[in-house]
């Protein structure tokens, strides 16, 4: 942990308003001598606080449907009440809930191979989070069978593509990758096969198949629910799918490249696979997206709203903890401390300010999909969403946002060069619409609000992602709190123009 934030609170006597604070007191506005007392609100050491609490054994790592998700929702509430925020959840409450199932993994399971080696037989017992990790998207129990290699594992009769056919699957495991093969960009084609990226159908299309488990080759842990009762799943690493295709004439890359080029067969690996998984599925749970306002002054301007969103949820436990601290402890921190200091500071703001911590992120999206499937008011009157998702390390800032919304990015650029005093760029690129979703704020840009994805430059890359070493000490408390300030700063500048 860098103990250096203390330093980072002195500096601020000599940052960016010190241009302002070089004119005579009075003849500053009540405006920007409030603008002043917002920048001022905003430290690092609530954000050092807040961030060691969300992070630690107790909140579980955040996964939506868990208790420990619950007391993440709670803590929010408690500082949002604290700061004079209203709700704007359902019926008056903070809270924005729906229907998530829950997918509790008890226990690491297993996975054992079988090799043929002459006459012998060798039993391999892989290592848990090394060459395989245990996911929410198993049922509890065990599988033996043979394995069998079925590239993408998709069957989509509307594509007129299945790489099931001809293979008899019954009471065997299946080895498939995500993704699908086709390359091009045609919108549409890309819509109906991106229904067959992620490995839930992928499981349900090998339970069809006759399979009883299915082996996905990825490092990420997945915490998404079981949705296919009955079938054993793991992921595993490429070397682990590699050394299960021994034996078969052909590498996993080559064998991958035929299913690329539209010509793959399902592989009959010859190999026995056992595999267990130690998880209890319940279908019943909920969970709730955190909302709050600061509602405009102006009469007229105050029906119009800037939303602040980040994640809060994580990955939960798998079952070690993932404490998500870059992902997203991180932009939820910020967020909450420039909801403090535009609520605390009593700036000015004409039109109003929603703060949403978006549930079930990591899950596909799902709590910011029904935060807009319940918008409390029409989605034309959004005049931006500010969306931060892993901000944690860096020296300068940056948005992402489209071309058609460049006029706000000054409001940016004033905010971190002139207050912050961090250096800015702006990444724009023509609006196209997002089949891969990759944050809360794709599926806004997706309906057309201008959305802006507050990052950091001069950060350290790669990150510890979706792993338990996702911890506190990747957290750089100064700079977040420098993204705060400048979030802070462009709204009340948006807010007001
Ligand atoms: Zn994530």
């Amino acid at each position: 942990m860098k103990k250096i934030f203390f330093a980072g609170c002195a500096l601020l006597l000599c940052m960016g308003f010190a241009r302002v604070q070089a004119q005579e007191k009075d003849a500053l506005s009540e405006q920007q001598l409030k603008m002043m007392e917002a920048f001022h609100i905003v430290s690092a050491a609530d954000i050092d606080q807040w961030a060691r609490t969300l992070v630690s054994d107790e909140y579980r790592g955040r996964r939506s449907g868990d208790i420990g998700y619950d007391m993440a929702v709670d803590f929010v509430i408690d500082h949002f009440m604290e700061w004079g925020i209203q709700p704007k959840g359902d019926n008056g409450t903070y809270e924005n809930t729906f229907a998530q199932p829950y997918c509790d993994v008890q226990g690491v399971g297993f996975l054992k191979a079988y090799y043929a080696i002459g006459k012998d037989t060798v039993v391999k017992n892989y290592v848990a989070r090394k060459d395989y990790f245990p996911t929410a998207l198993s049922d509890g129990g065990e599988a033996t069978g043979e394995l069998v290699y079925v590239g993408y594992g998709i069957n989509a009769p509307e594509l007129g593509y299945n790489d099931y056919k001809g293979v008899d699957l019954t009471g065997k495991i299946v080895l498939c990758e995500g993704g699908f093969p086709y390359k091009g960009k045609n919108v549409d084609s890309l819509k109906m096969w991106n229904k067959y990226l992620r490995a839930q159908p992928k499981i349900a299309a090998a339970k069809a198949a006759g399979a009883k488990g299915l082996l996905f080759v990825s490092k990420y842990a997945n915490p998404m629910p079981m949705q296919t009762p009955g079938m054993i799943v793991a992921f595993v690493s490429k070397e682990t799918a590699q050394e299960l295709l021994s034996g078969t004439g052909r590498s996993f890359d080559e064998w991958h490249k035929r299913f690329d080029a539209f010509k793959g067969k399902a592989v009959p690996t010859g190999h026995i696979v056992s595999l267990g998984a130690e998880n209890t599925f319940y279908g019943d749970r909920t969970t709730a997206n955190i909302v709050g306002v600061i509602e405009g002054s102006d009469p007229v301007l105050k029906n119009e709203y800037i939303i602040l969103g980040a994640h809060i949820d994580h990955l939960g436990m798998l079952p070690e903890i993932y404490p998500g601290a870059q992902d997203n402890v991180s932009g939820s921190v910020i967020t909450m401390a420039a909801a403090k200091a535009l609520a605390l500071s009593k700036v000015d703001l004409k039109r109003s300010v929603v703060i949403v911590l978006f549930a079930s992120e990591e899950l596909g999206i799902l709590g910011a999909e029904h935060f807009l499937k319940t918008l409390p008011f029409p989605k034309e009157k959004v005049t931006c969403m500010i969306n931060t998702d892993m901000l944690a390390t860096g020296t300068g800032f940056m948005v992402h946002s489209s071309n058609e919304w460049a006029d706000l990015v000054p409001y940016f650029r004033s905010a971190s060069e002139e207050w912050a005093r961090r250096p800015f760029k702006a990444n724009l690129t023509p609006w196209e619409y997002k089949t891969r979703l990759f944050t809360d704020g794709n599926l806004f840009q997706n309906f057309q609000i201008p959305t802006f994805e507050l990052k950091s430059t001069g950060g350290k890359w790669p990150a510890p992602y979706h792993v338990p070493e996702d911890t506190m000490d990747q957290l750089d408390p100064v700079i977040m709190a420098d993204a705060a300030r400048t979030m802070a700063i462009a709204v009340i500048q948006i807010a007001n123009k």
